[in-house]
Parts: C-alpha cells; sequence; structure tokens
C-alpha cells in the first residue's frame, strides 16, 4: 500500500484508508476470519479477495436496482473503493429462516422457513457482545431517528427481495444475512461494510436430500473445514451467472 494511504481504521476483517479523494475510502479485506466475537480466529490465504470480488458484484447488482450503497469500484484484488461513511452502530439482521443466534434465545426449530422475514437490529458494539435491541432501546440511545430507522428497515426488506431471487438463480439459499448502513457526507443513507460469505448464510440447493450444505462462514463456526472452497464456490456461481 502506498504510504500516502492512511489507515483509518482497522476492523476484524477489513482495514481502511484514506484516500486522495477525503470523500472516498479504501477498504481492505482481510484473510482473517472471526467467530464468537472474536474468540475464535483464524487465517483462510484468499478470502479477503474472495469476499472483496463477491461483495462488489453484489453491490454493482444492488446499484442497479437502485439501492444506494457505499460501493464506488474495485481498486485491485482484495480493495475497494467506497464512499465515505459515518457508520450507523446498528447490526441489521434480516433473516428468511431460522438458524444460528434466534434458534438458541426463542423456541423456533432451526430450519424452518419463516412466514415473512425477520428483522432483528443488534448494536455494534464488542465489549457489550451486540447485544438484541428493541425499537425503544434505540429510541433511548438516540442512535437514529424512527423515520431514519424504518428507510433501513424498508432498504433491507428490498435488498433480501433482490438477493433471494438472485441467489436462488445460482442455486443458493440466502438463509440470513447482516447489514450495516451509514450516512455520507450529504447525509444520505447508504448500505456499507460487505455482503460475502462472511455476513450471509448461505445453503446449496444443489443437494439430493435435505442435507444441509454450508457455503459460508459457519464452515468456520463449525469447525466443517473447505471454508476457500466453499467461498470459492459462491464466486464462480455469481461470476458464470452475471
Ligand atoms: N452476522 C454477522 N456478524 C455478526 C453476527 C451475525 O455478519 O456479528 C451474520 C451471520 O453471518 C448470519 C446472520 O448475521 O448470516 C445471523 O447471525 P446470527 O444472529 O444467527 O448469529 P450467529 O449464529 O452467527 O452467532
Amino acid at each position: 500500500m502506498n504510504k500516502k494511504y492512511e489507515l483509518i481504521y482497522e476492523g476484524k476483517a477489513k482495514k481502511i484508508f484514506s484516500h486522495d479523494d477525503p470523500d472516498k475510502v479504501i477498504i481492505e479485506f482481510k484473510d482473517d476470519a472471526t467467530a464468537f466475537n472474536a474468540l475464535k480466529k483464524a487465517k483462510f490465504k484468499g478470502k479477503g479477495k474472495l469476499n472483496c470480488l463477491i461483495s462488489a458484484r453484489i453491490f454493482e447488482l444492488l446499484i442497479k436496482e437502485n439501492i444506494p450503497t457505499h460501493f464506488i469500484e474495485i481498486k485491485n484484488e482484495n480493495k475497494m473503493i467506497a464512499h465515505k461513511i459515518k457508520v450507523i452502530p446498528l447490526e441489521i439482521v434480516l433473516r428468511n429462516i431460522a438458524y444460528g443466534s434466534l434458534c438458541k434465545q426463542t423456541t423456533i426449530n432451526s430450519g424452518t422457513t419463516l412466514a415473512k422475514p425477520l428483522i432483528d437490529i443488534y448494536l455494534k458494539n464488542d465489549e457489550l457482545n451486540d447485544p438484541l435491541l428493541t425499537k425503544d432501546r434505540i429510541e433511548l440511545m438516540n442512535i437514529i431517528s424512527s423515520k431514519d430507522l424504518n428507510f433501513i428497515t424498508d432498504l433491507t426488506l428490498k435488498i433480501n427481495n433482490i438477493l433471494k431471487i438472485f441467489f436462488k438463480n445460482i442455486q443458493l439459499q440466502l438463509v440470513d444475512f447482516k447489514l450495516e448502513f451509514g450516512y455520507d457526507i450529504k447525509n444520505n443513507i447508504l448500505l456499507g461494510d460487505e455482503i460475502s460469505p462472511d455476513n450471509c448464510r448461505f445453503w446449496d440447493l444443489n443437494q439430493k436430500n435435505d442435507t444441509i450444505v454450508s457455503l459460508d462462514k459457519d464452515r468456520f463456526r463449525n469447525d466443517l473445514g473447505g471454508l476457500i472452497e466453499a467461498y470459492s464456490e459462491i464466486n464462480r456461481r455469481i461470476n458464470d451467472f452475471i
């Protein structure tokens, strides 16, 4: 990385660097993987590049469908250029099928198809272990206006409609995913972060029986092995289709 690009922020899976244009940033996707609030850590060579490519394709698809996102263009292998945003400290999770934490915290059986998508909102705060919020708690903390929160949840439902169809076409079931949003310099709300197998659950629909084959970070969370193979398969199917 050229010296003049200053590291602004380093997260668990990405680094954010300054850009010549102060309204833009460079996002570098790392090979690091973490799970269970970083209690479990590993490195997978090539993961950063795959997540950068997959995210770029998905952002392009969403932009075509008039979803405002921070994505501008790919810079190289594992870096993209994006609009600088002030990240809203909320993790918006949308679930089509019950799995993961939803099944640990409720009596809903794992694998249940939900009658309508469920949106769960968590506080983006590692120290507090990203707790599940309520609308009233969000209001109490003054994180976001109810108008902007409604805008974000509506956008999340629209994104789900686009992505569910897209992934079905490439034989993937979109089980759930996590989104993050932020404000650009003009105070517009943009979709930020990434959309990749790190923050989405994808089940392979190319299976003859009902066995669940995860092609996402569950391969790491649940010690299934074959993470890079799974991410490469997602990337291959996306590129073959587009
Ligand atoms: N997720 C994420 N970051 C988090 C928590 C969840 O990207 O800090 C994603 C996760 O990959 C999945 C969805 O959000 O696609 C729902 O995750 P869940 O709440 O079931 O948590 P988990 O079972 O992963 O602990």
